[in-house]
């Protein structure tokens, strides 16, 4: 698997120097070029004082023009208000009394439904930075912080990892890490990989999703914060959610201090069930 430099950089390079909308396409601030004008006209000028009235011009140019940007994010303004942002949460049950809450940035339609497809299936990079806006309008659970919470990434099989090359959650929920500022934990593995969900019942894949993780090490907080790409009945995120409920034990247990999680879970996309 490849590092996460490379995403890294086309990061980098979406979010300082293409300034256009990553879903228009259109200049969401001032162009390049005529920033440019600017500072050539600035560099002609050799009245000193009036060199420096120009340079303080082009720093408060270039201020405003970084405001706009943290401030509109990487889409212009009419395509983020165009967008439906985080839909009304909903929940899944994990154990008789608790349910997990599933937050998603957005809905599973375009243009995040060809965006994720093609970032997940044709690693297809360009996406990248849409997703990035997206994953940004998730805001911070009330009260999480680097030393009382962690993210955990939903993971991923040997054989999807193999065939695809790189994992699309890994690589979101690392960008999420970041700006939440809460640690990614790796402790949960995915143990279904020989089972093929192909060819089941429902009941049966439901089954199958329930006994595909494993802790591999007790989480270091009692906050963890479940992350995937798209959830649609929230099964996976749920099967996910149980791994820390241990069934032997009743949920009932989970109420001393010592086994207690507090489990919320976040989706880039909540696809539809029709
Ligand atoms: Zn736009």
């Amino acid at each position: 698997m490849r590092g996460l430099a490379p995403y890294q950089t086309g990061l980098w390079l979406a979010e300082y120097i293409d300034i256009r909308c990553q879903l228009c396409r259109i200049y969401r601030s001032m162009p390049q070029s005529q920033l440019l004008k600017h500072h050539s006209l600035s560099s002609l000028n050799d009245v000193s004082a009036e060199t420096a009235s120009q340079t303080h011009s082009l720093l408060t140019i270039l201020r405003h023009q970084t405001t706009n940007r943290l401030s509109s994010g990487l889409f212009c303004a009419h395509c983020h208000n165009s967008m439906n942002w985080l839909p009304k949460p909903f929940n899944v049950d994990i154990a008789a009394g608790i349910s997990l809450p599933i937050q998603a940035s957005t809905y599973y339609e375009y243009p995040m439904r060809q965006a994720i497809r093609a970032f997940k299936h044709h690693e297809d990079m360009t996406k990248l930075p849409l997703l990035l806006h997206t994953i940004r309008q998730l805001p911070r659970p009330h009260g999480c912080h680097n030393n009382n919470s962690v993210i955990v990434a939903m993971p991923t099989t040997n054989q999807r990892l193999i065939k695809r090359g790189f994992d699309p959650v890994s690589i979101l929920s690392a960008q999420l890490s970041k700006h939440w500022r809460i640690p990614l934990w790796h402790g949960v593995k995915r143990v279904d990989d020989t089972v093929s969900q192909q060819g089941l019942t429902r009941a049966e894949r439901l089954s199958n999703l329930n006994n595909a993780f494993a802790l591999i090490e007790t989480p270091p907080v009692k906050r963890l914060l479940l992350f995937d790409d798209v959830s649609t009945t929230g099964a996976s995120l749920q099967a996910l959610a149980r791994a820390f409920i241990s069934p032997e034990k009743p949920a009932t247990v989970n109420i001393h201090s010592d086994t207690n999680y507090q489990i919320s879970a976040y989706a880039l996309a909540h696809g539809s069930q029709s």
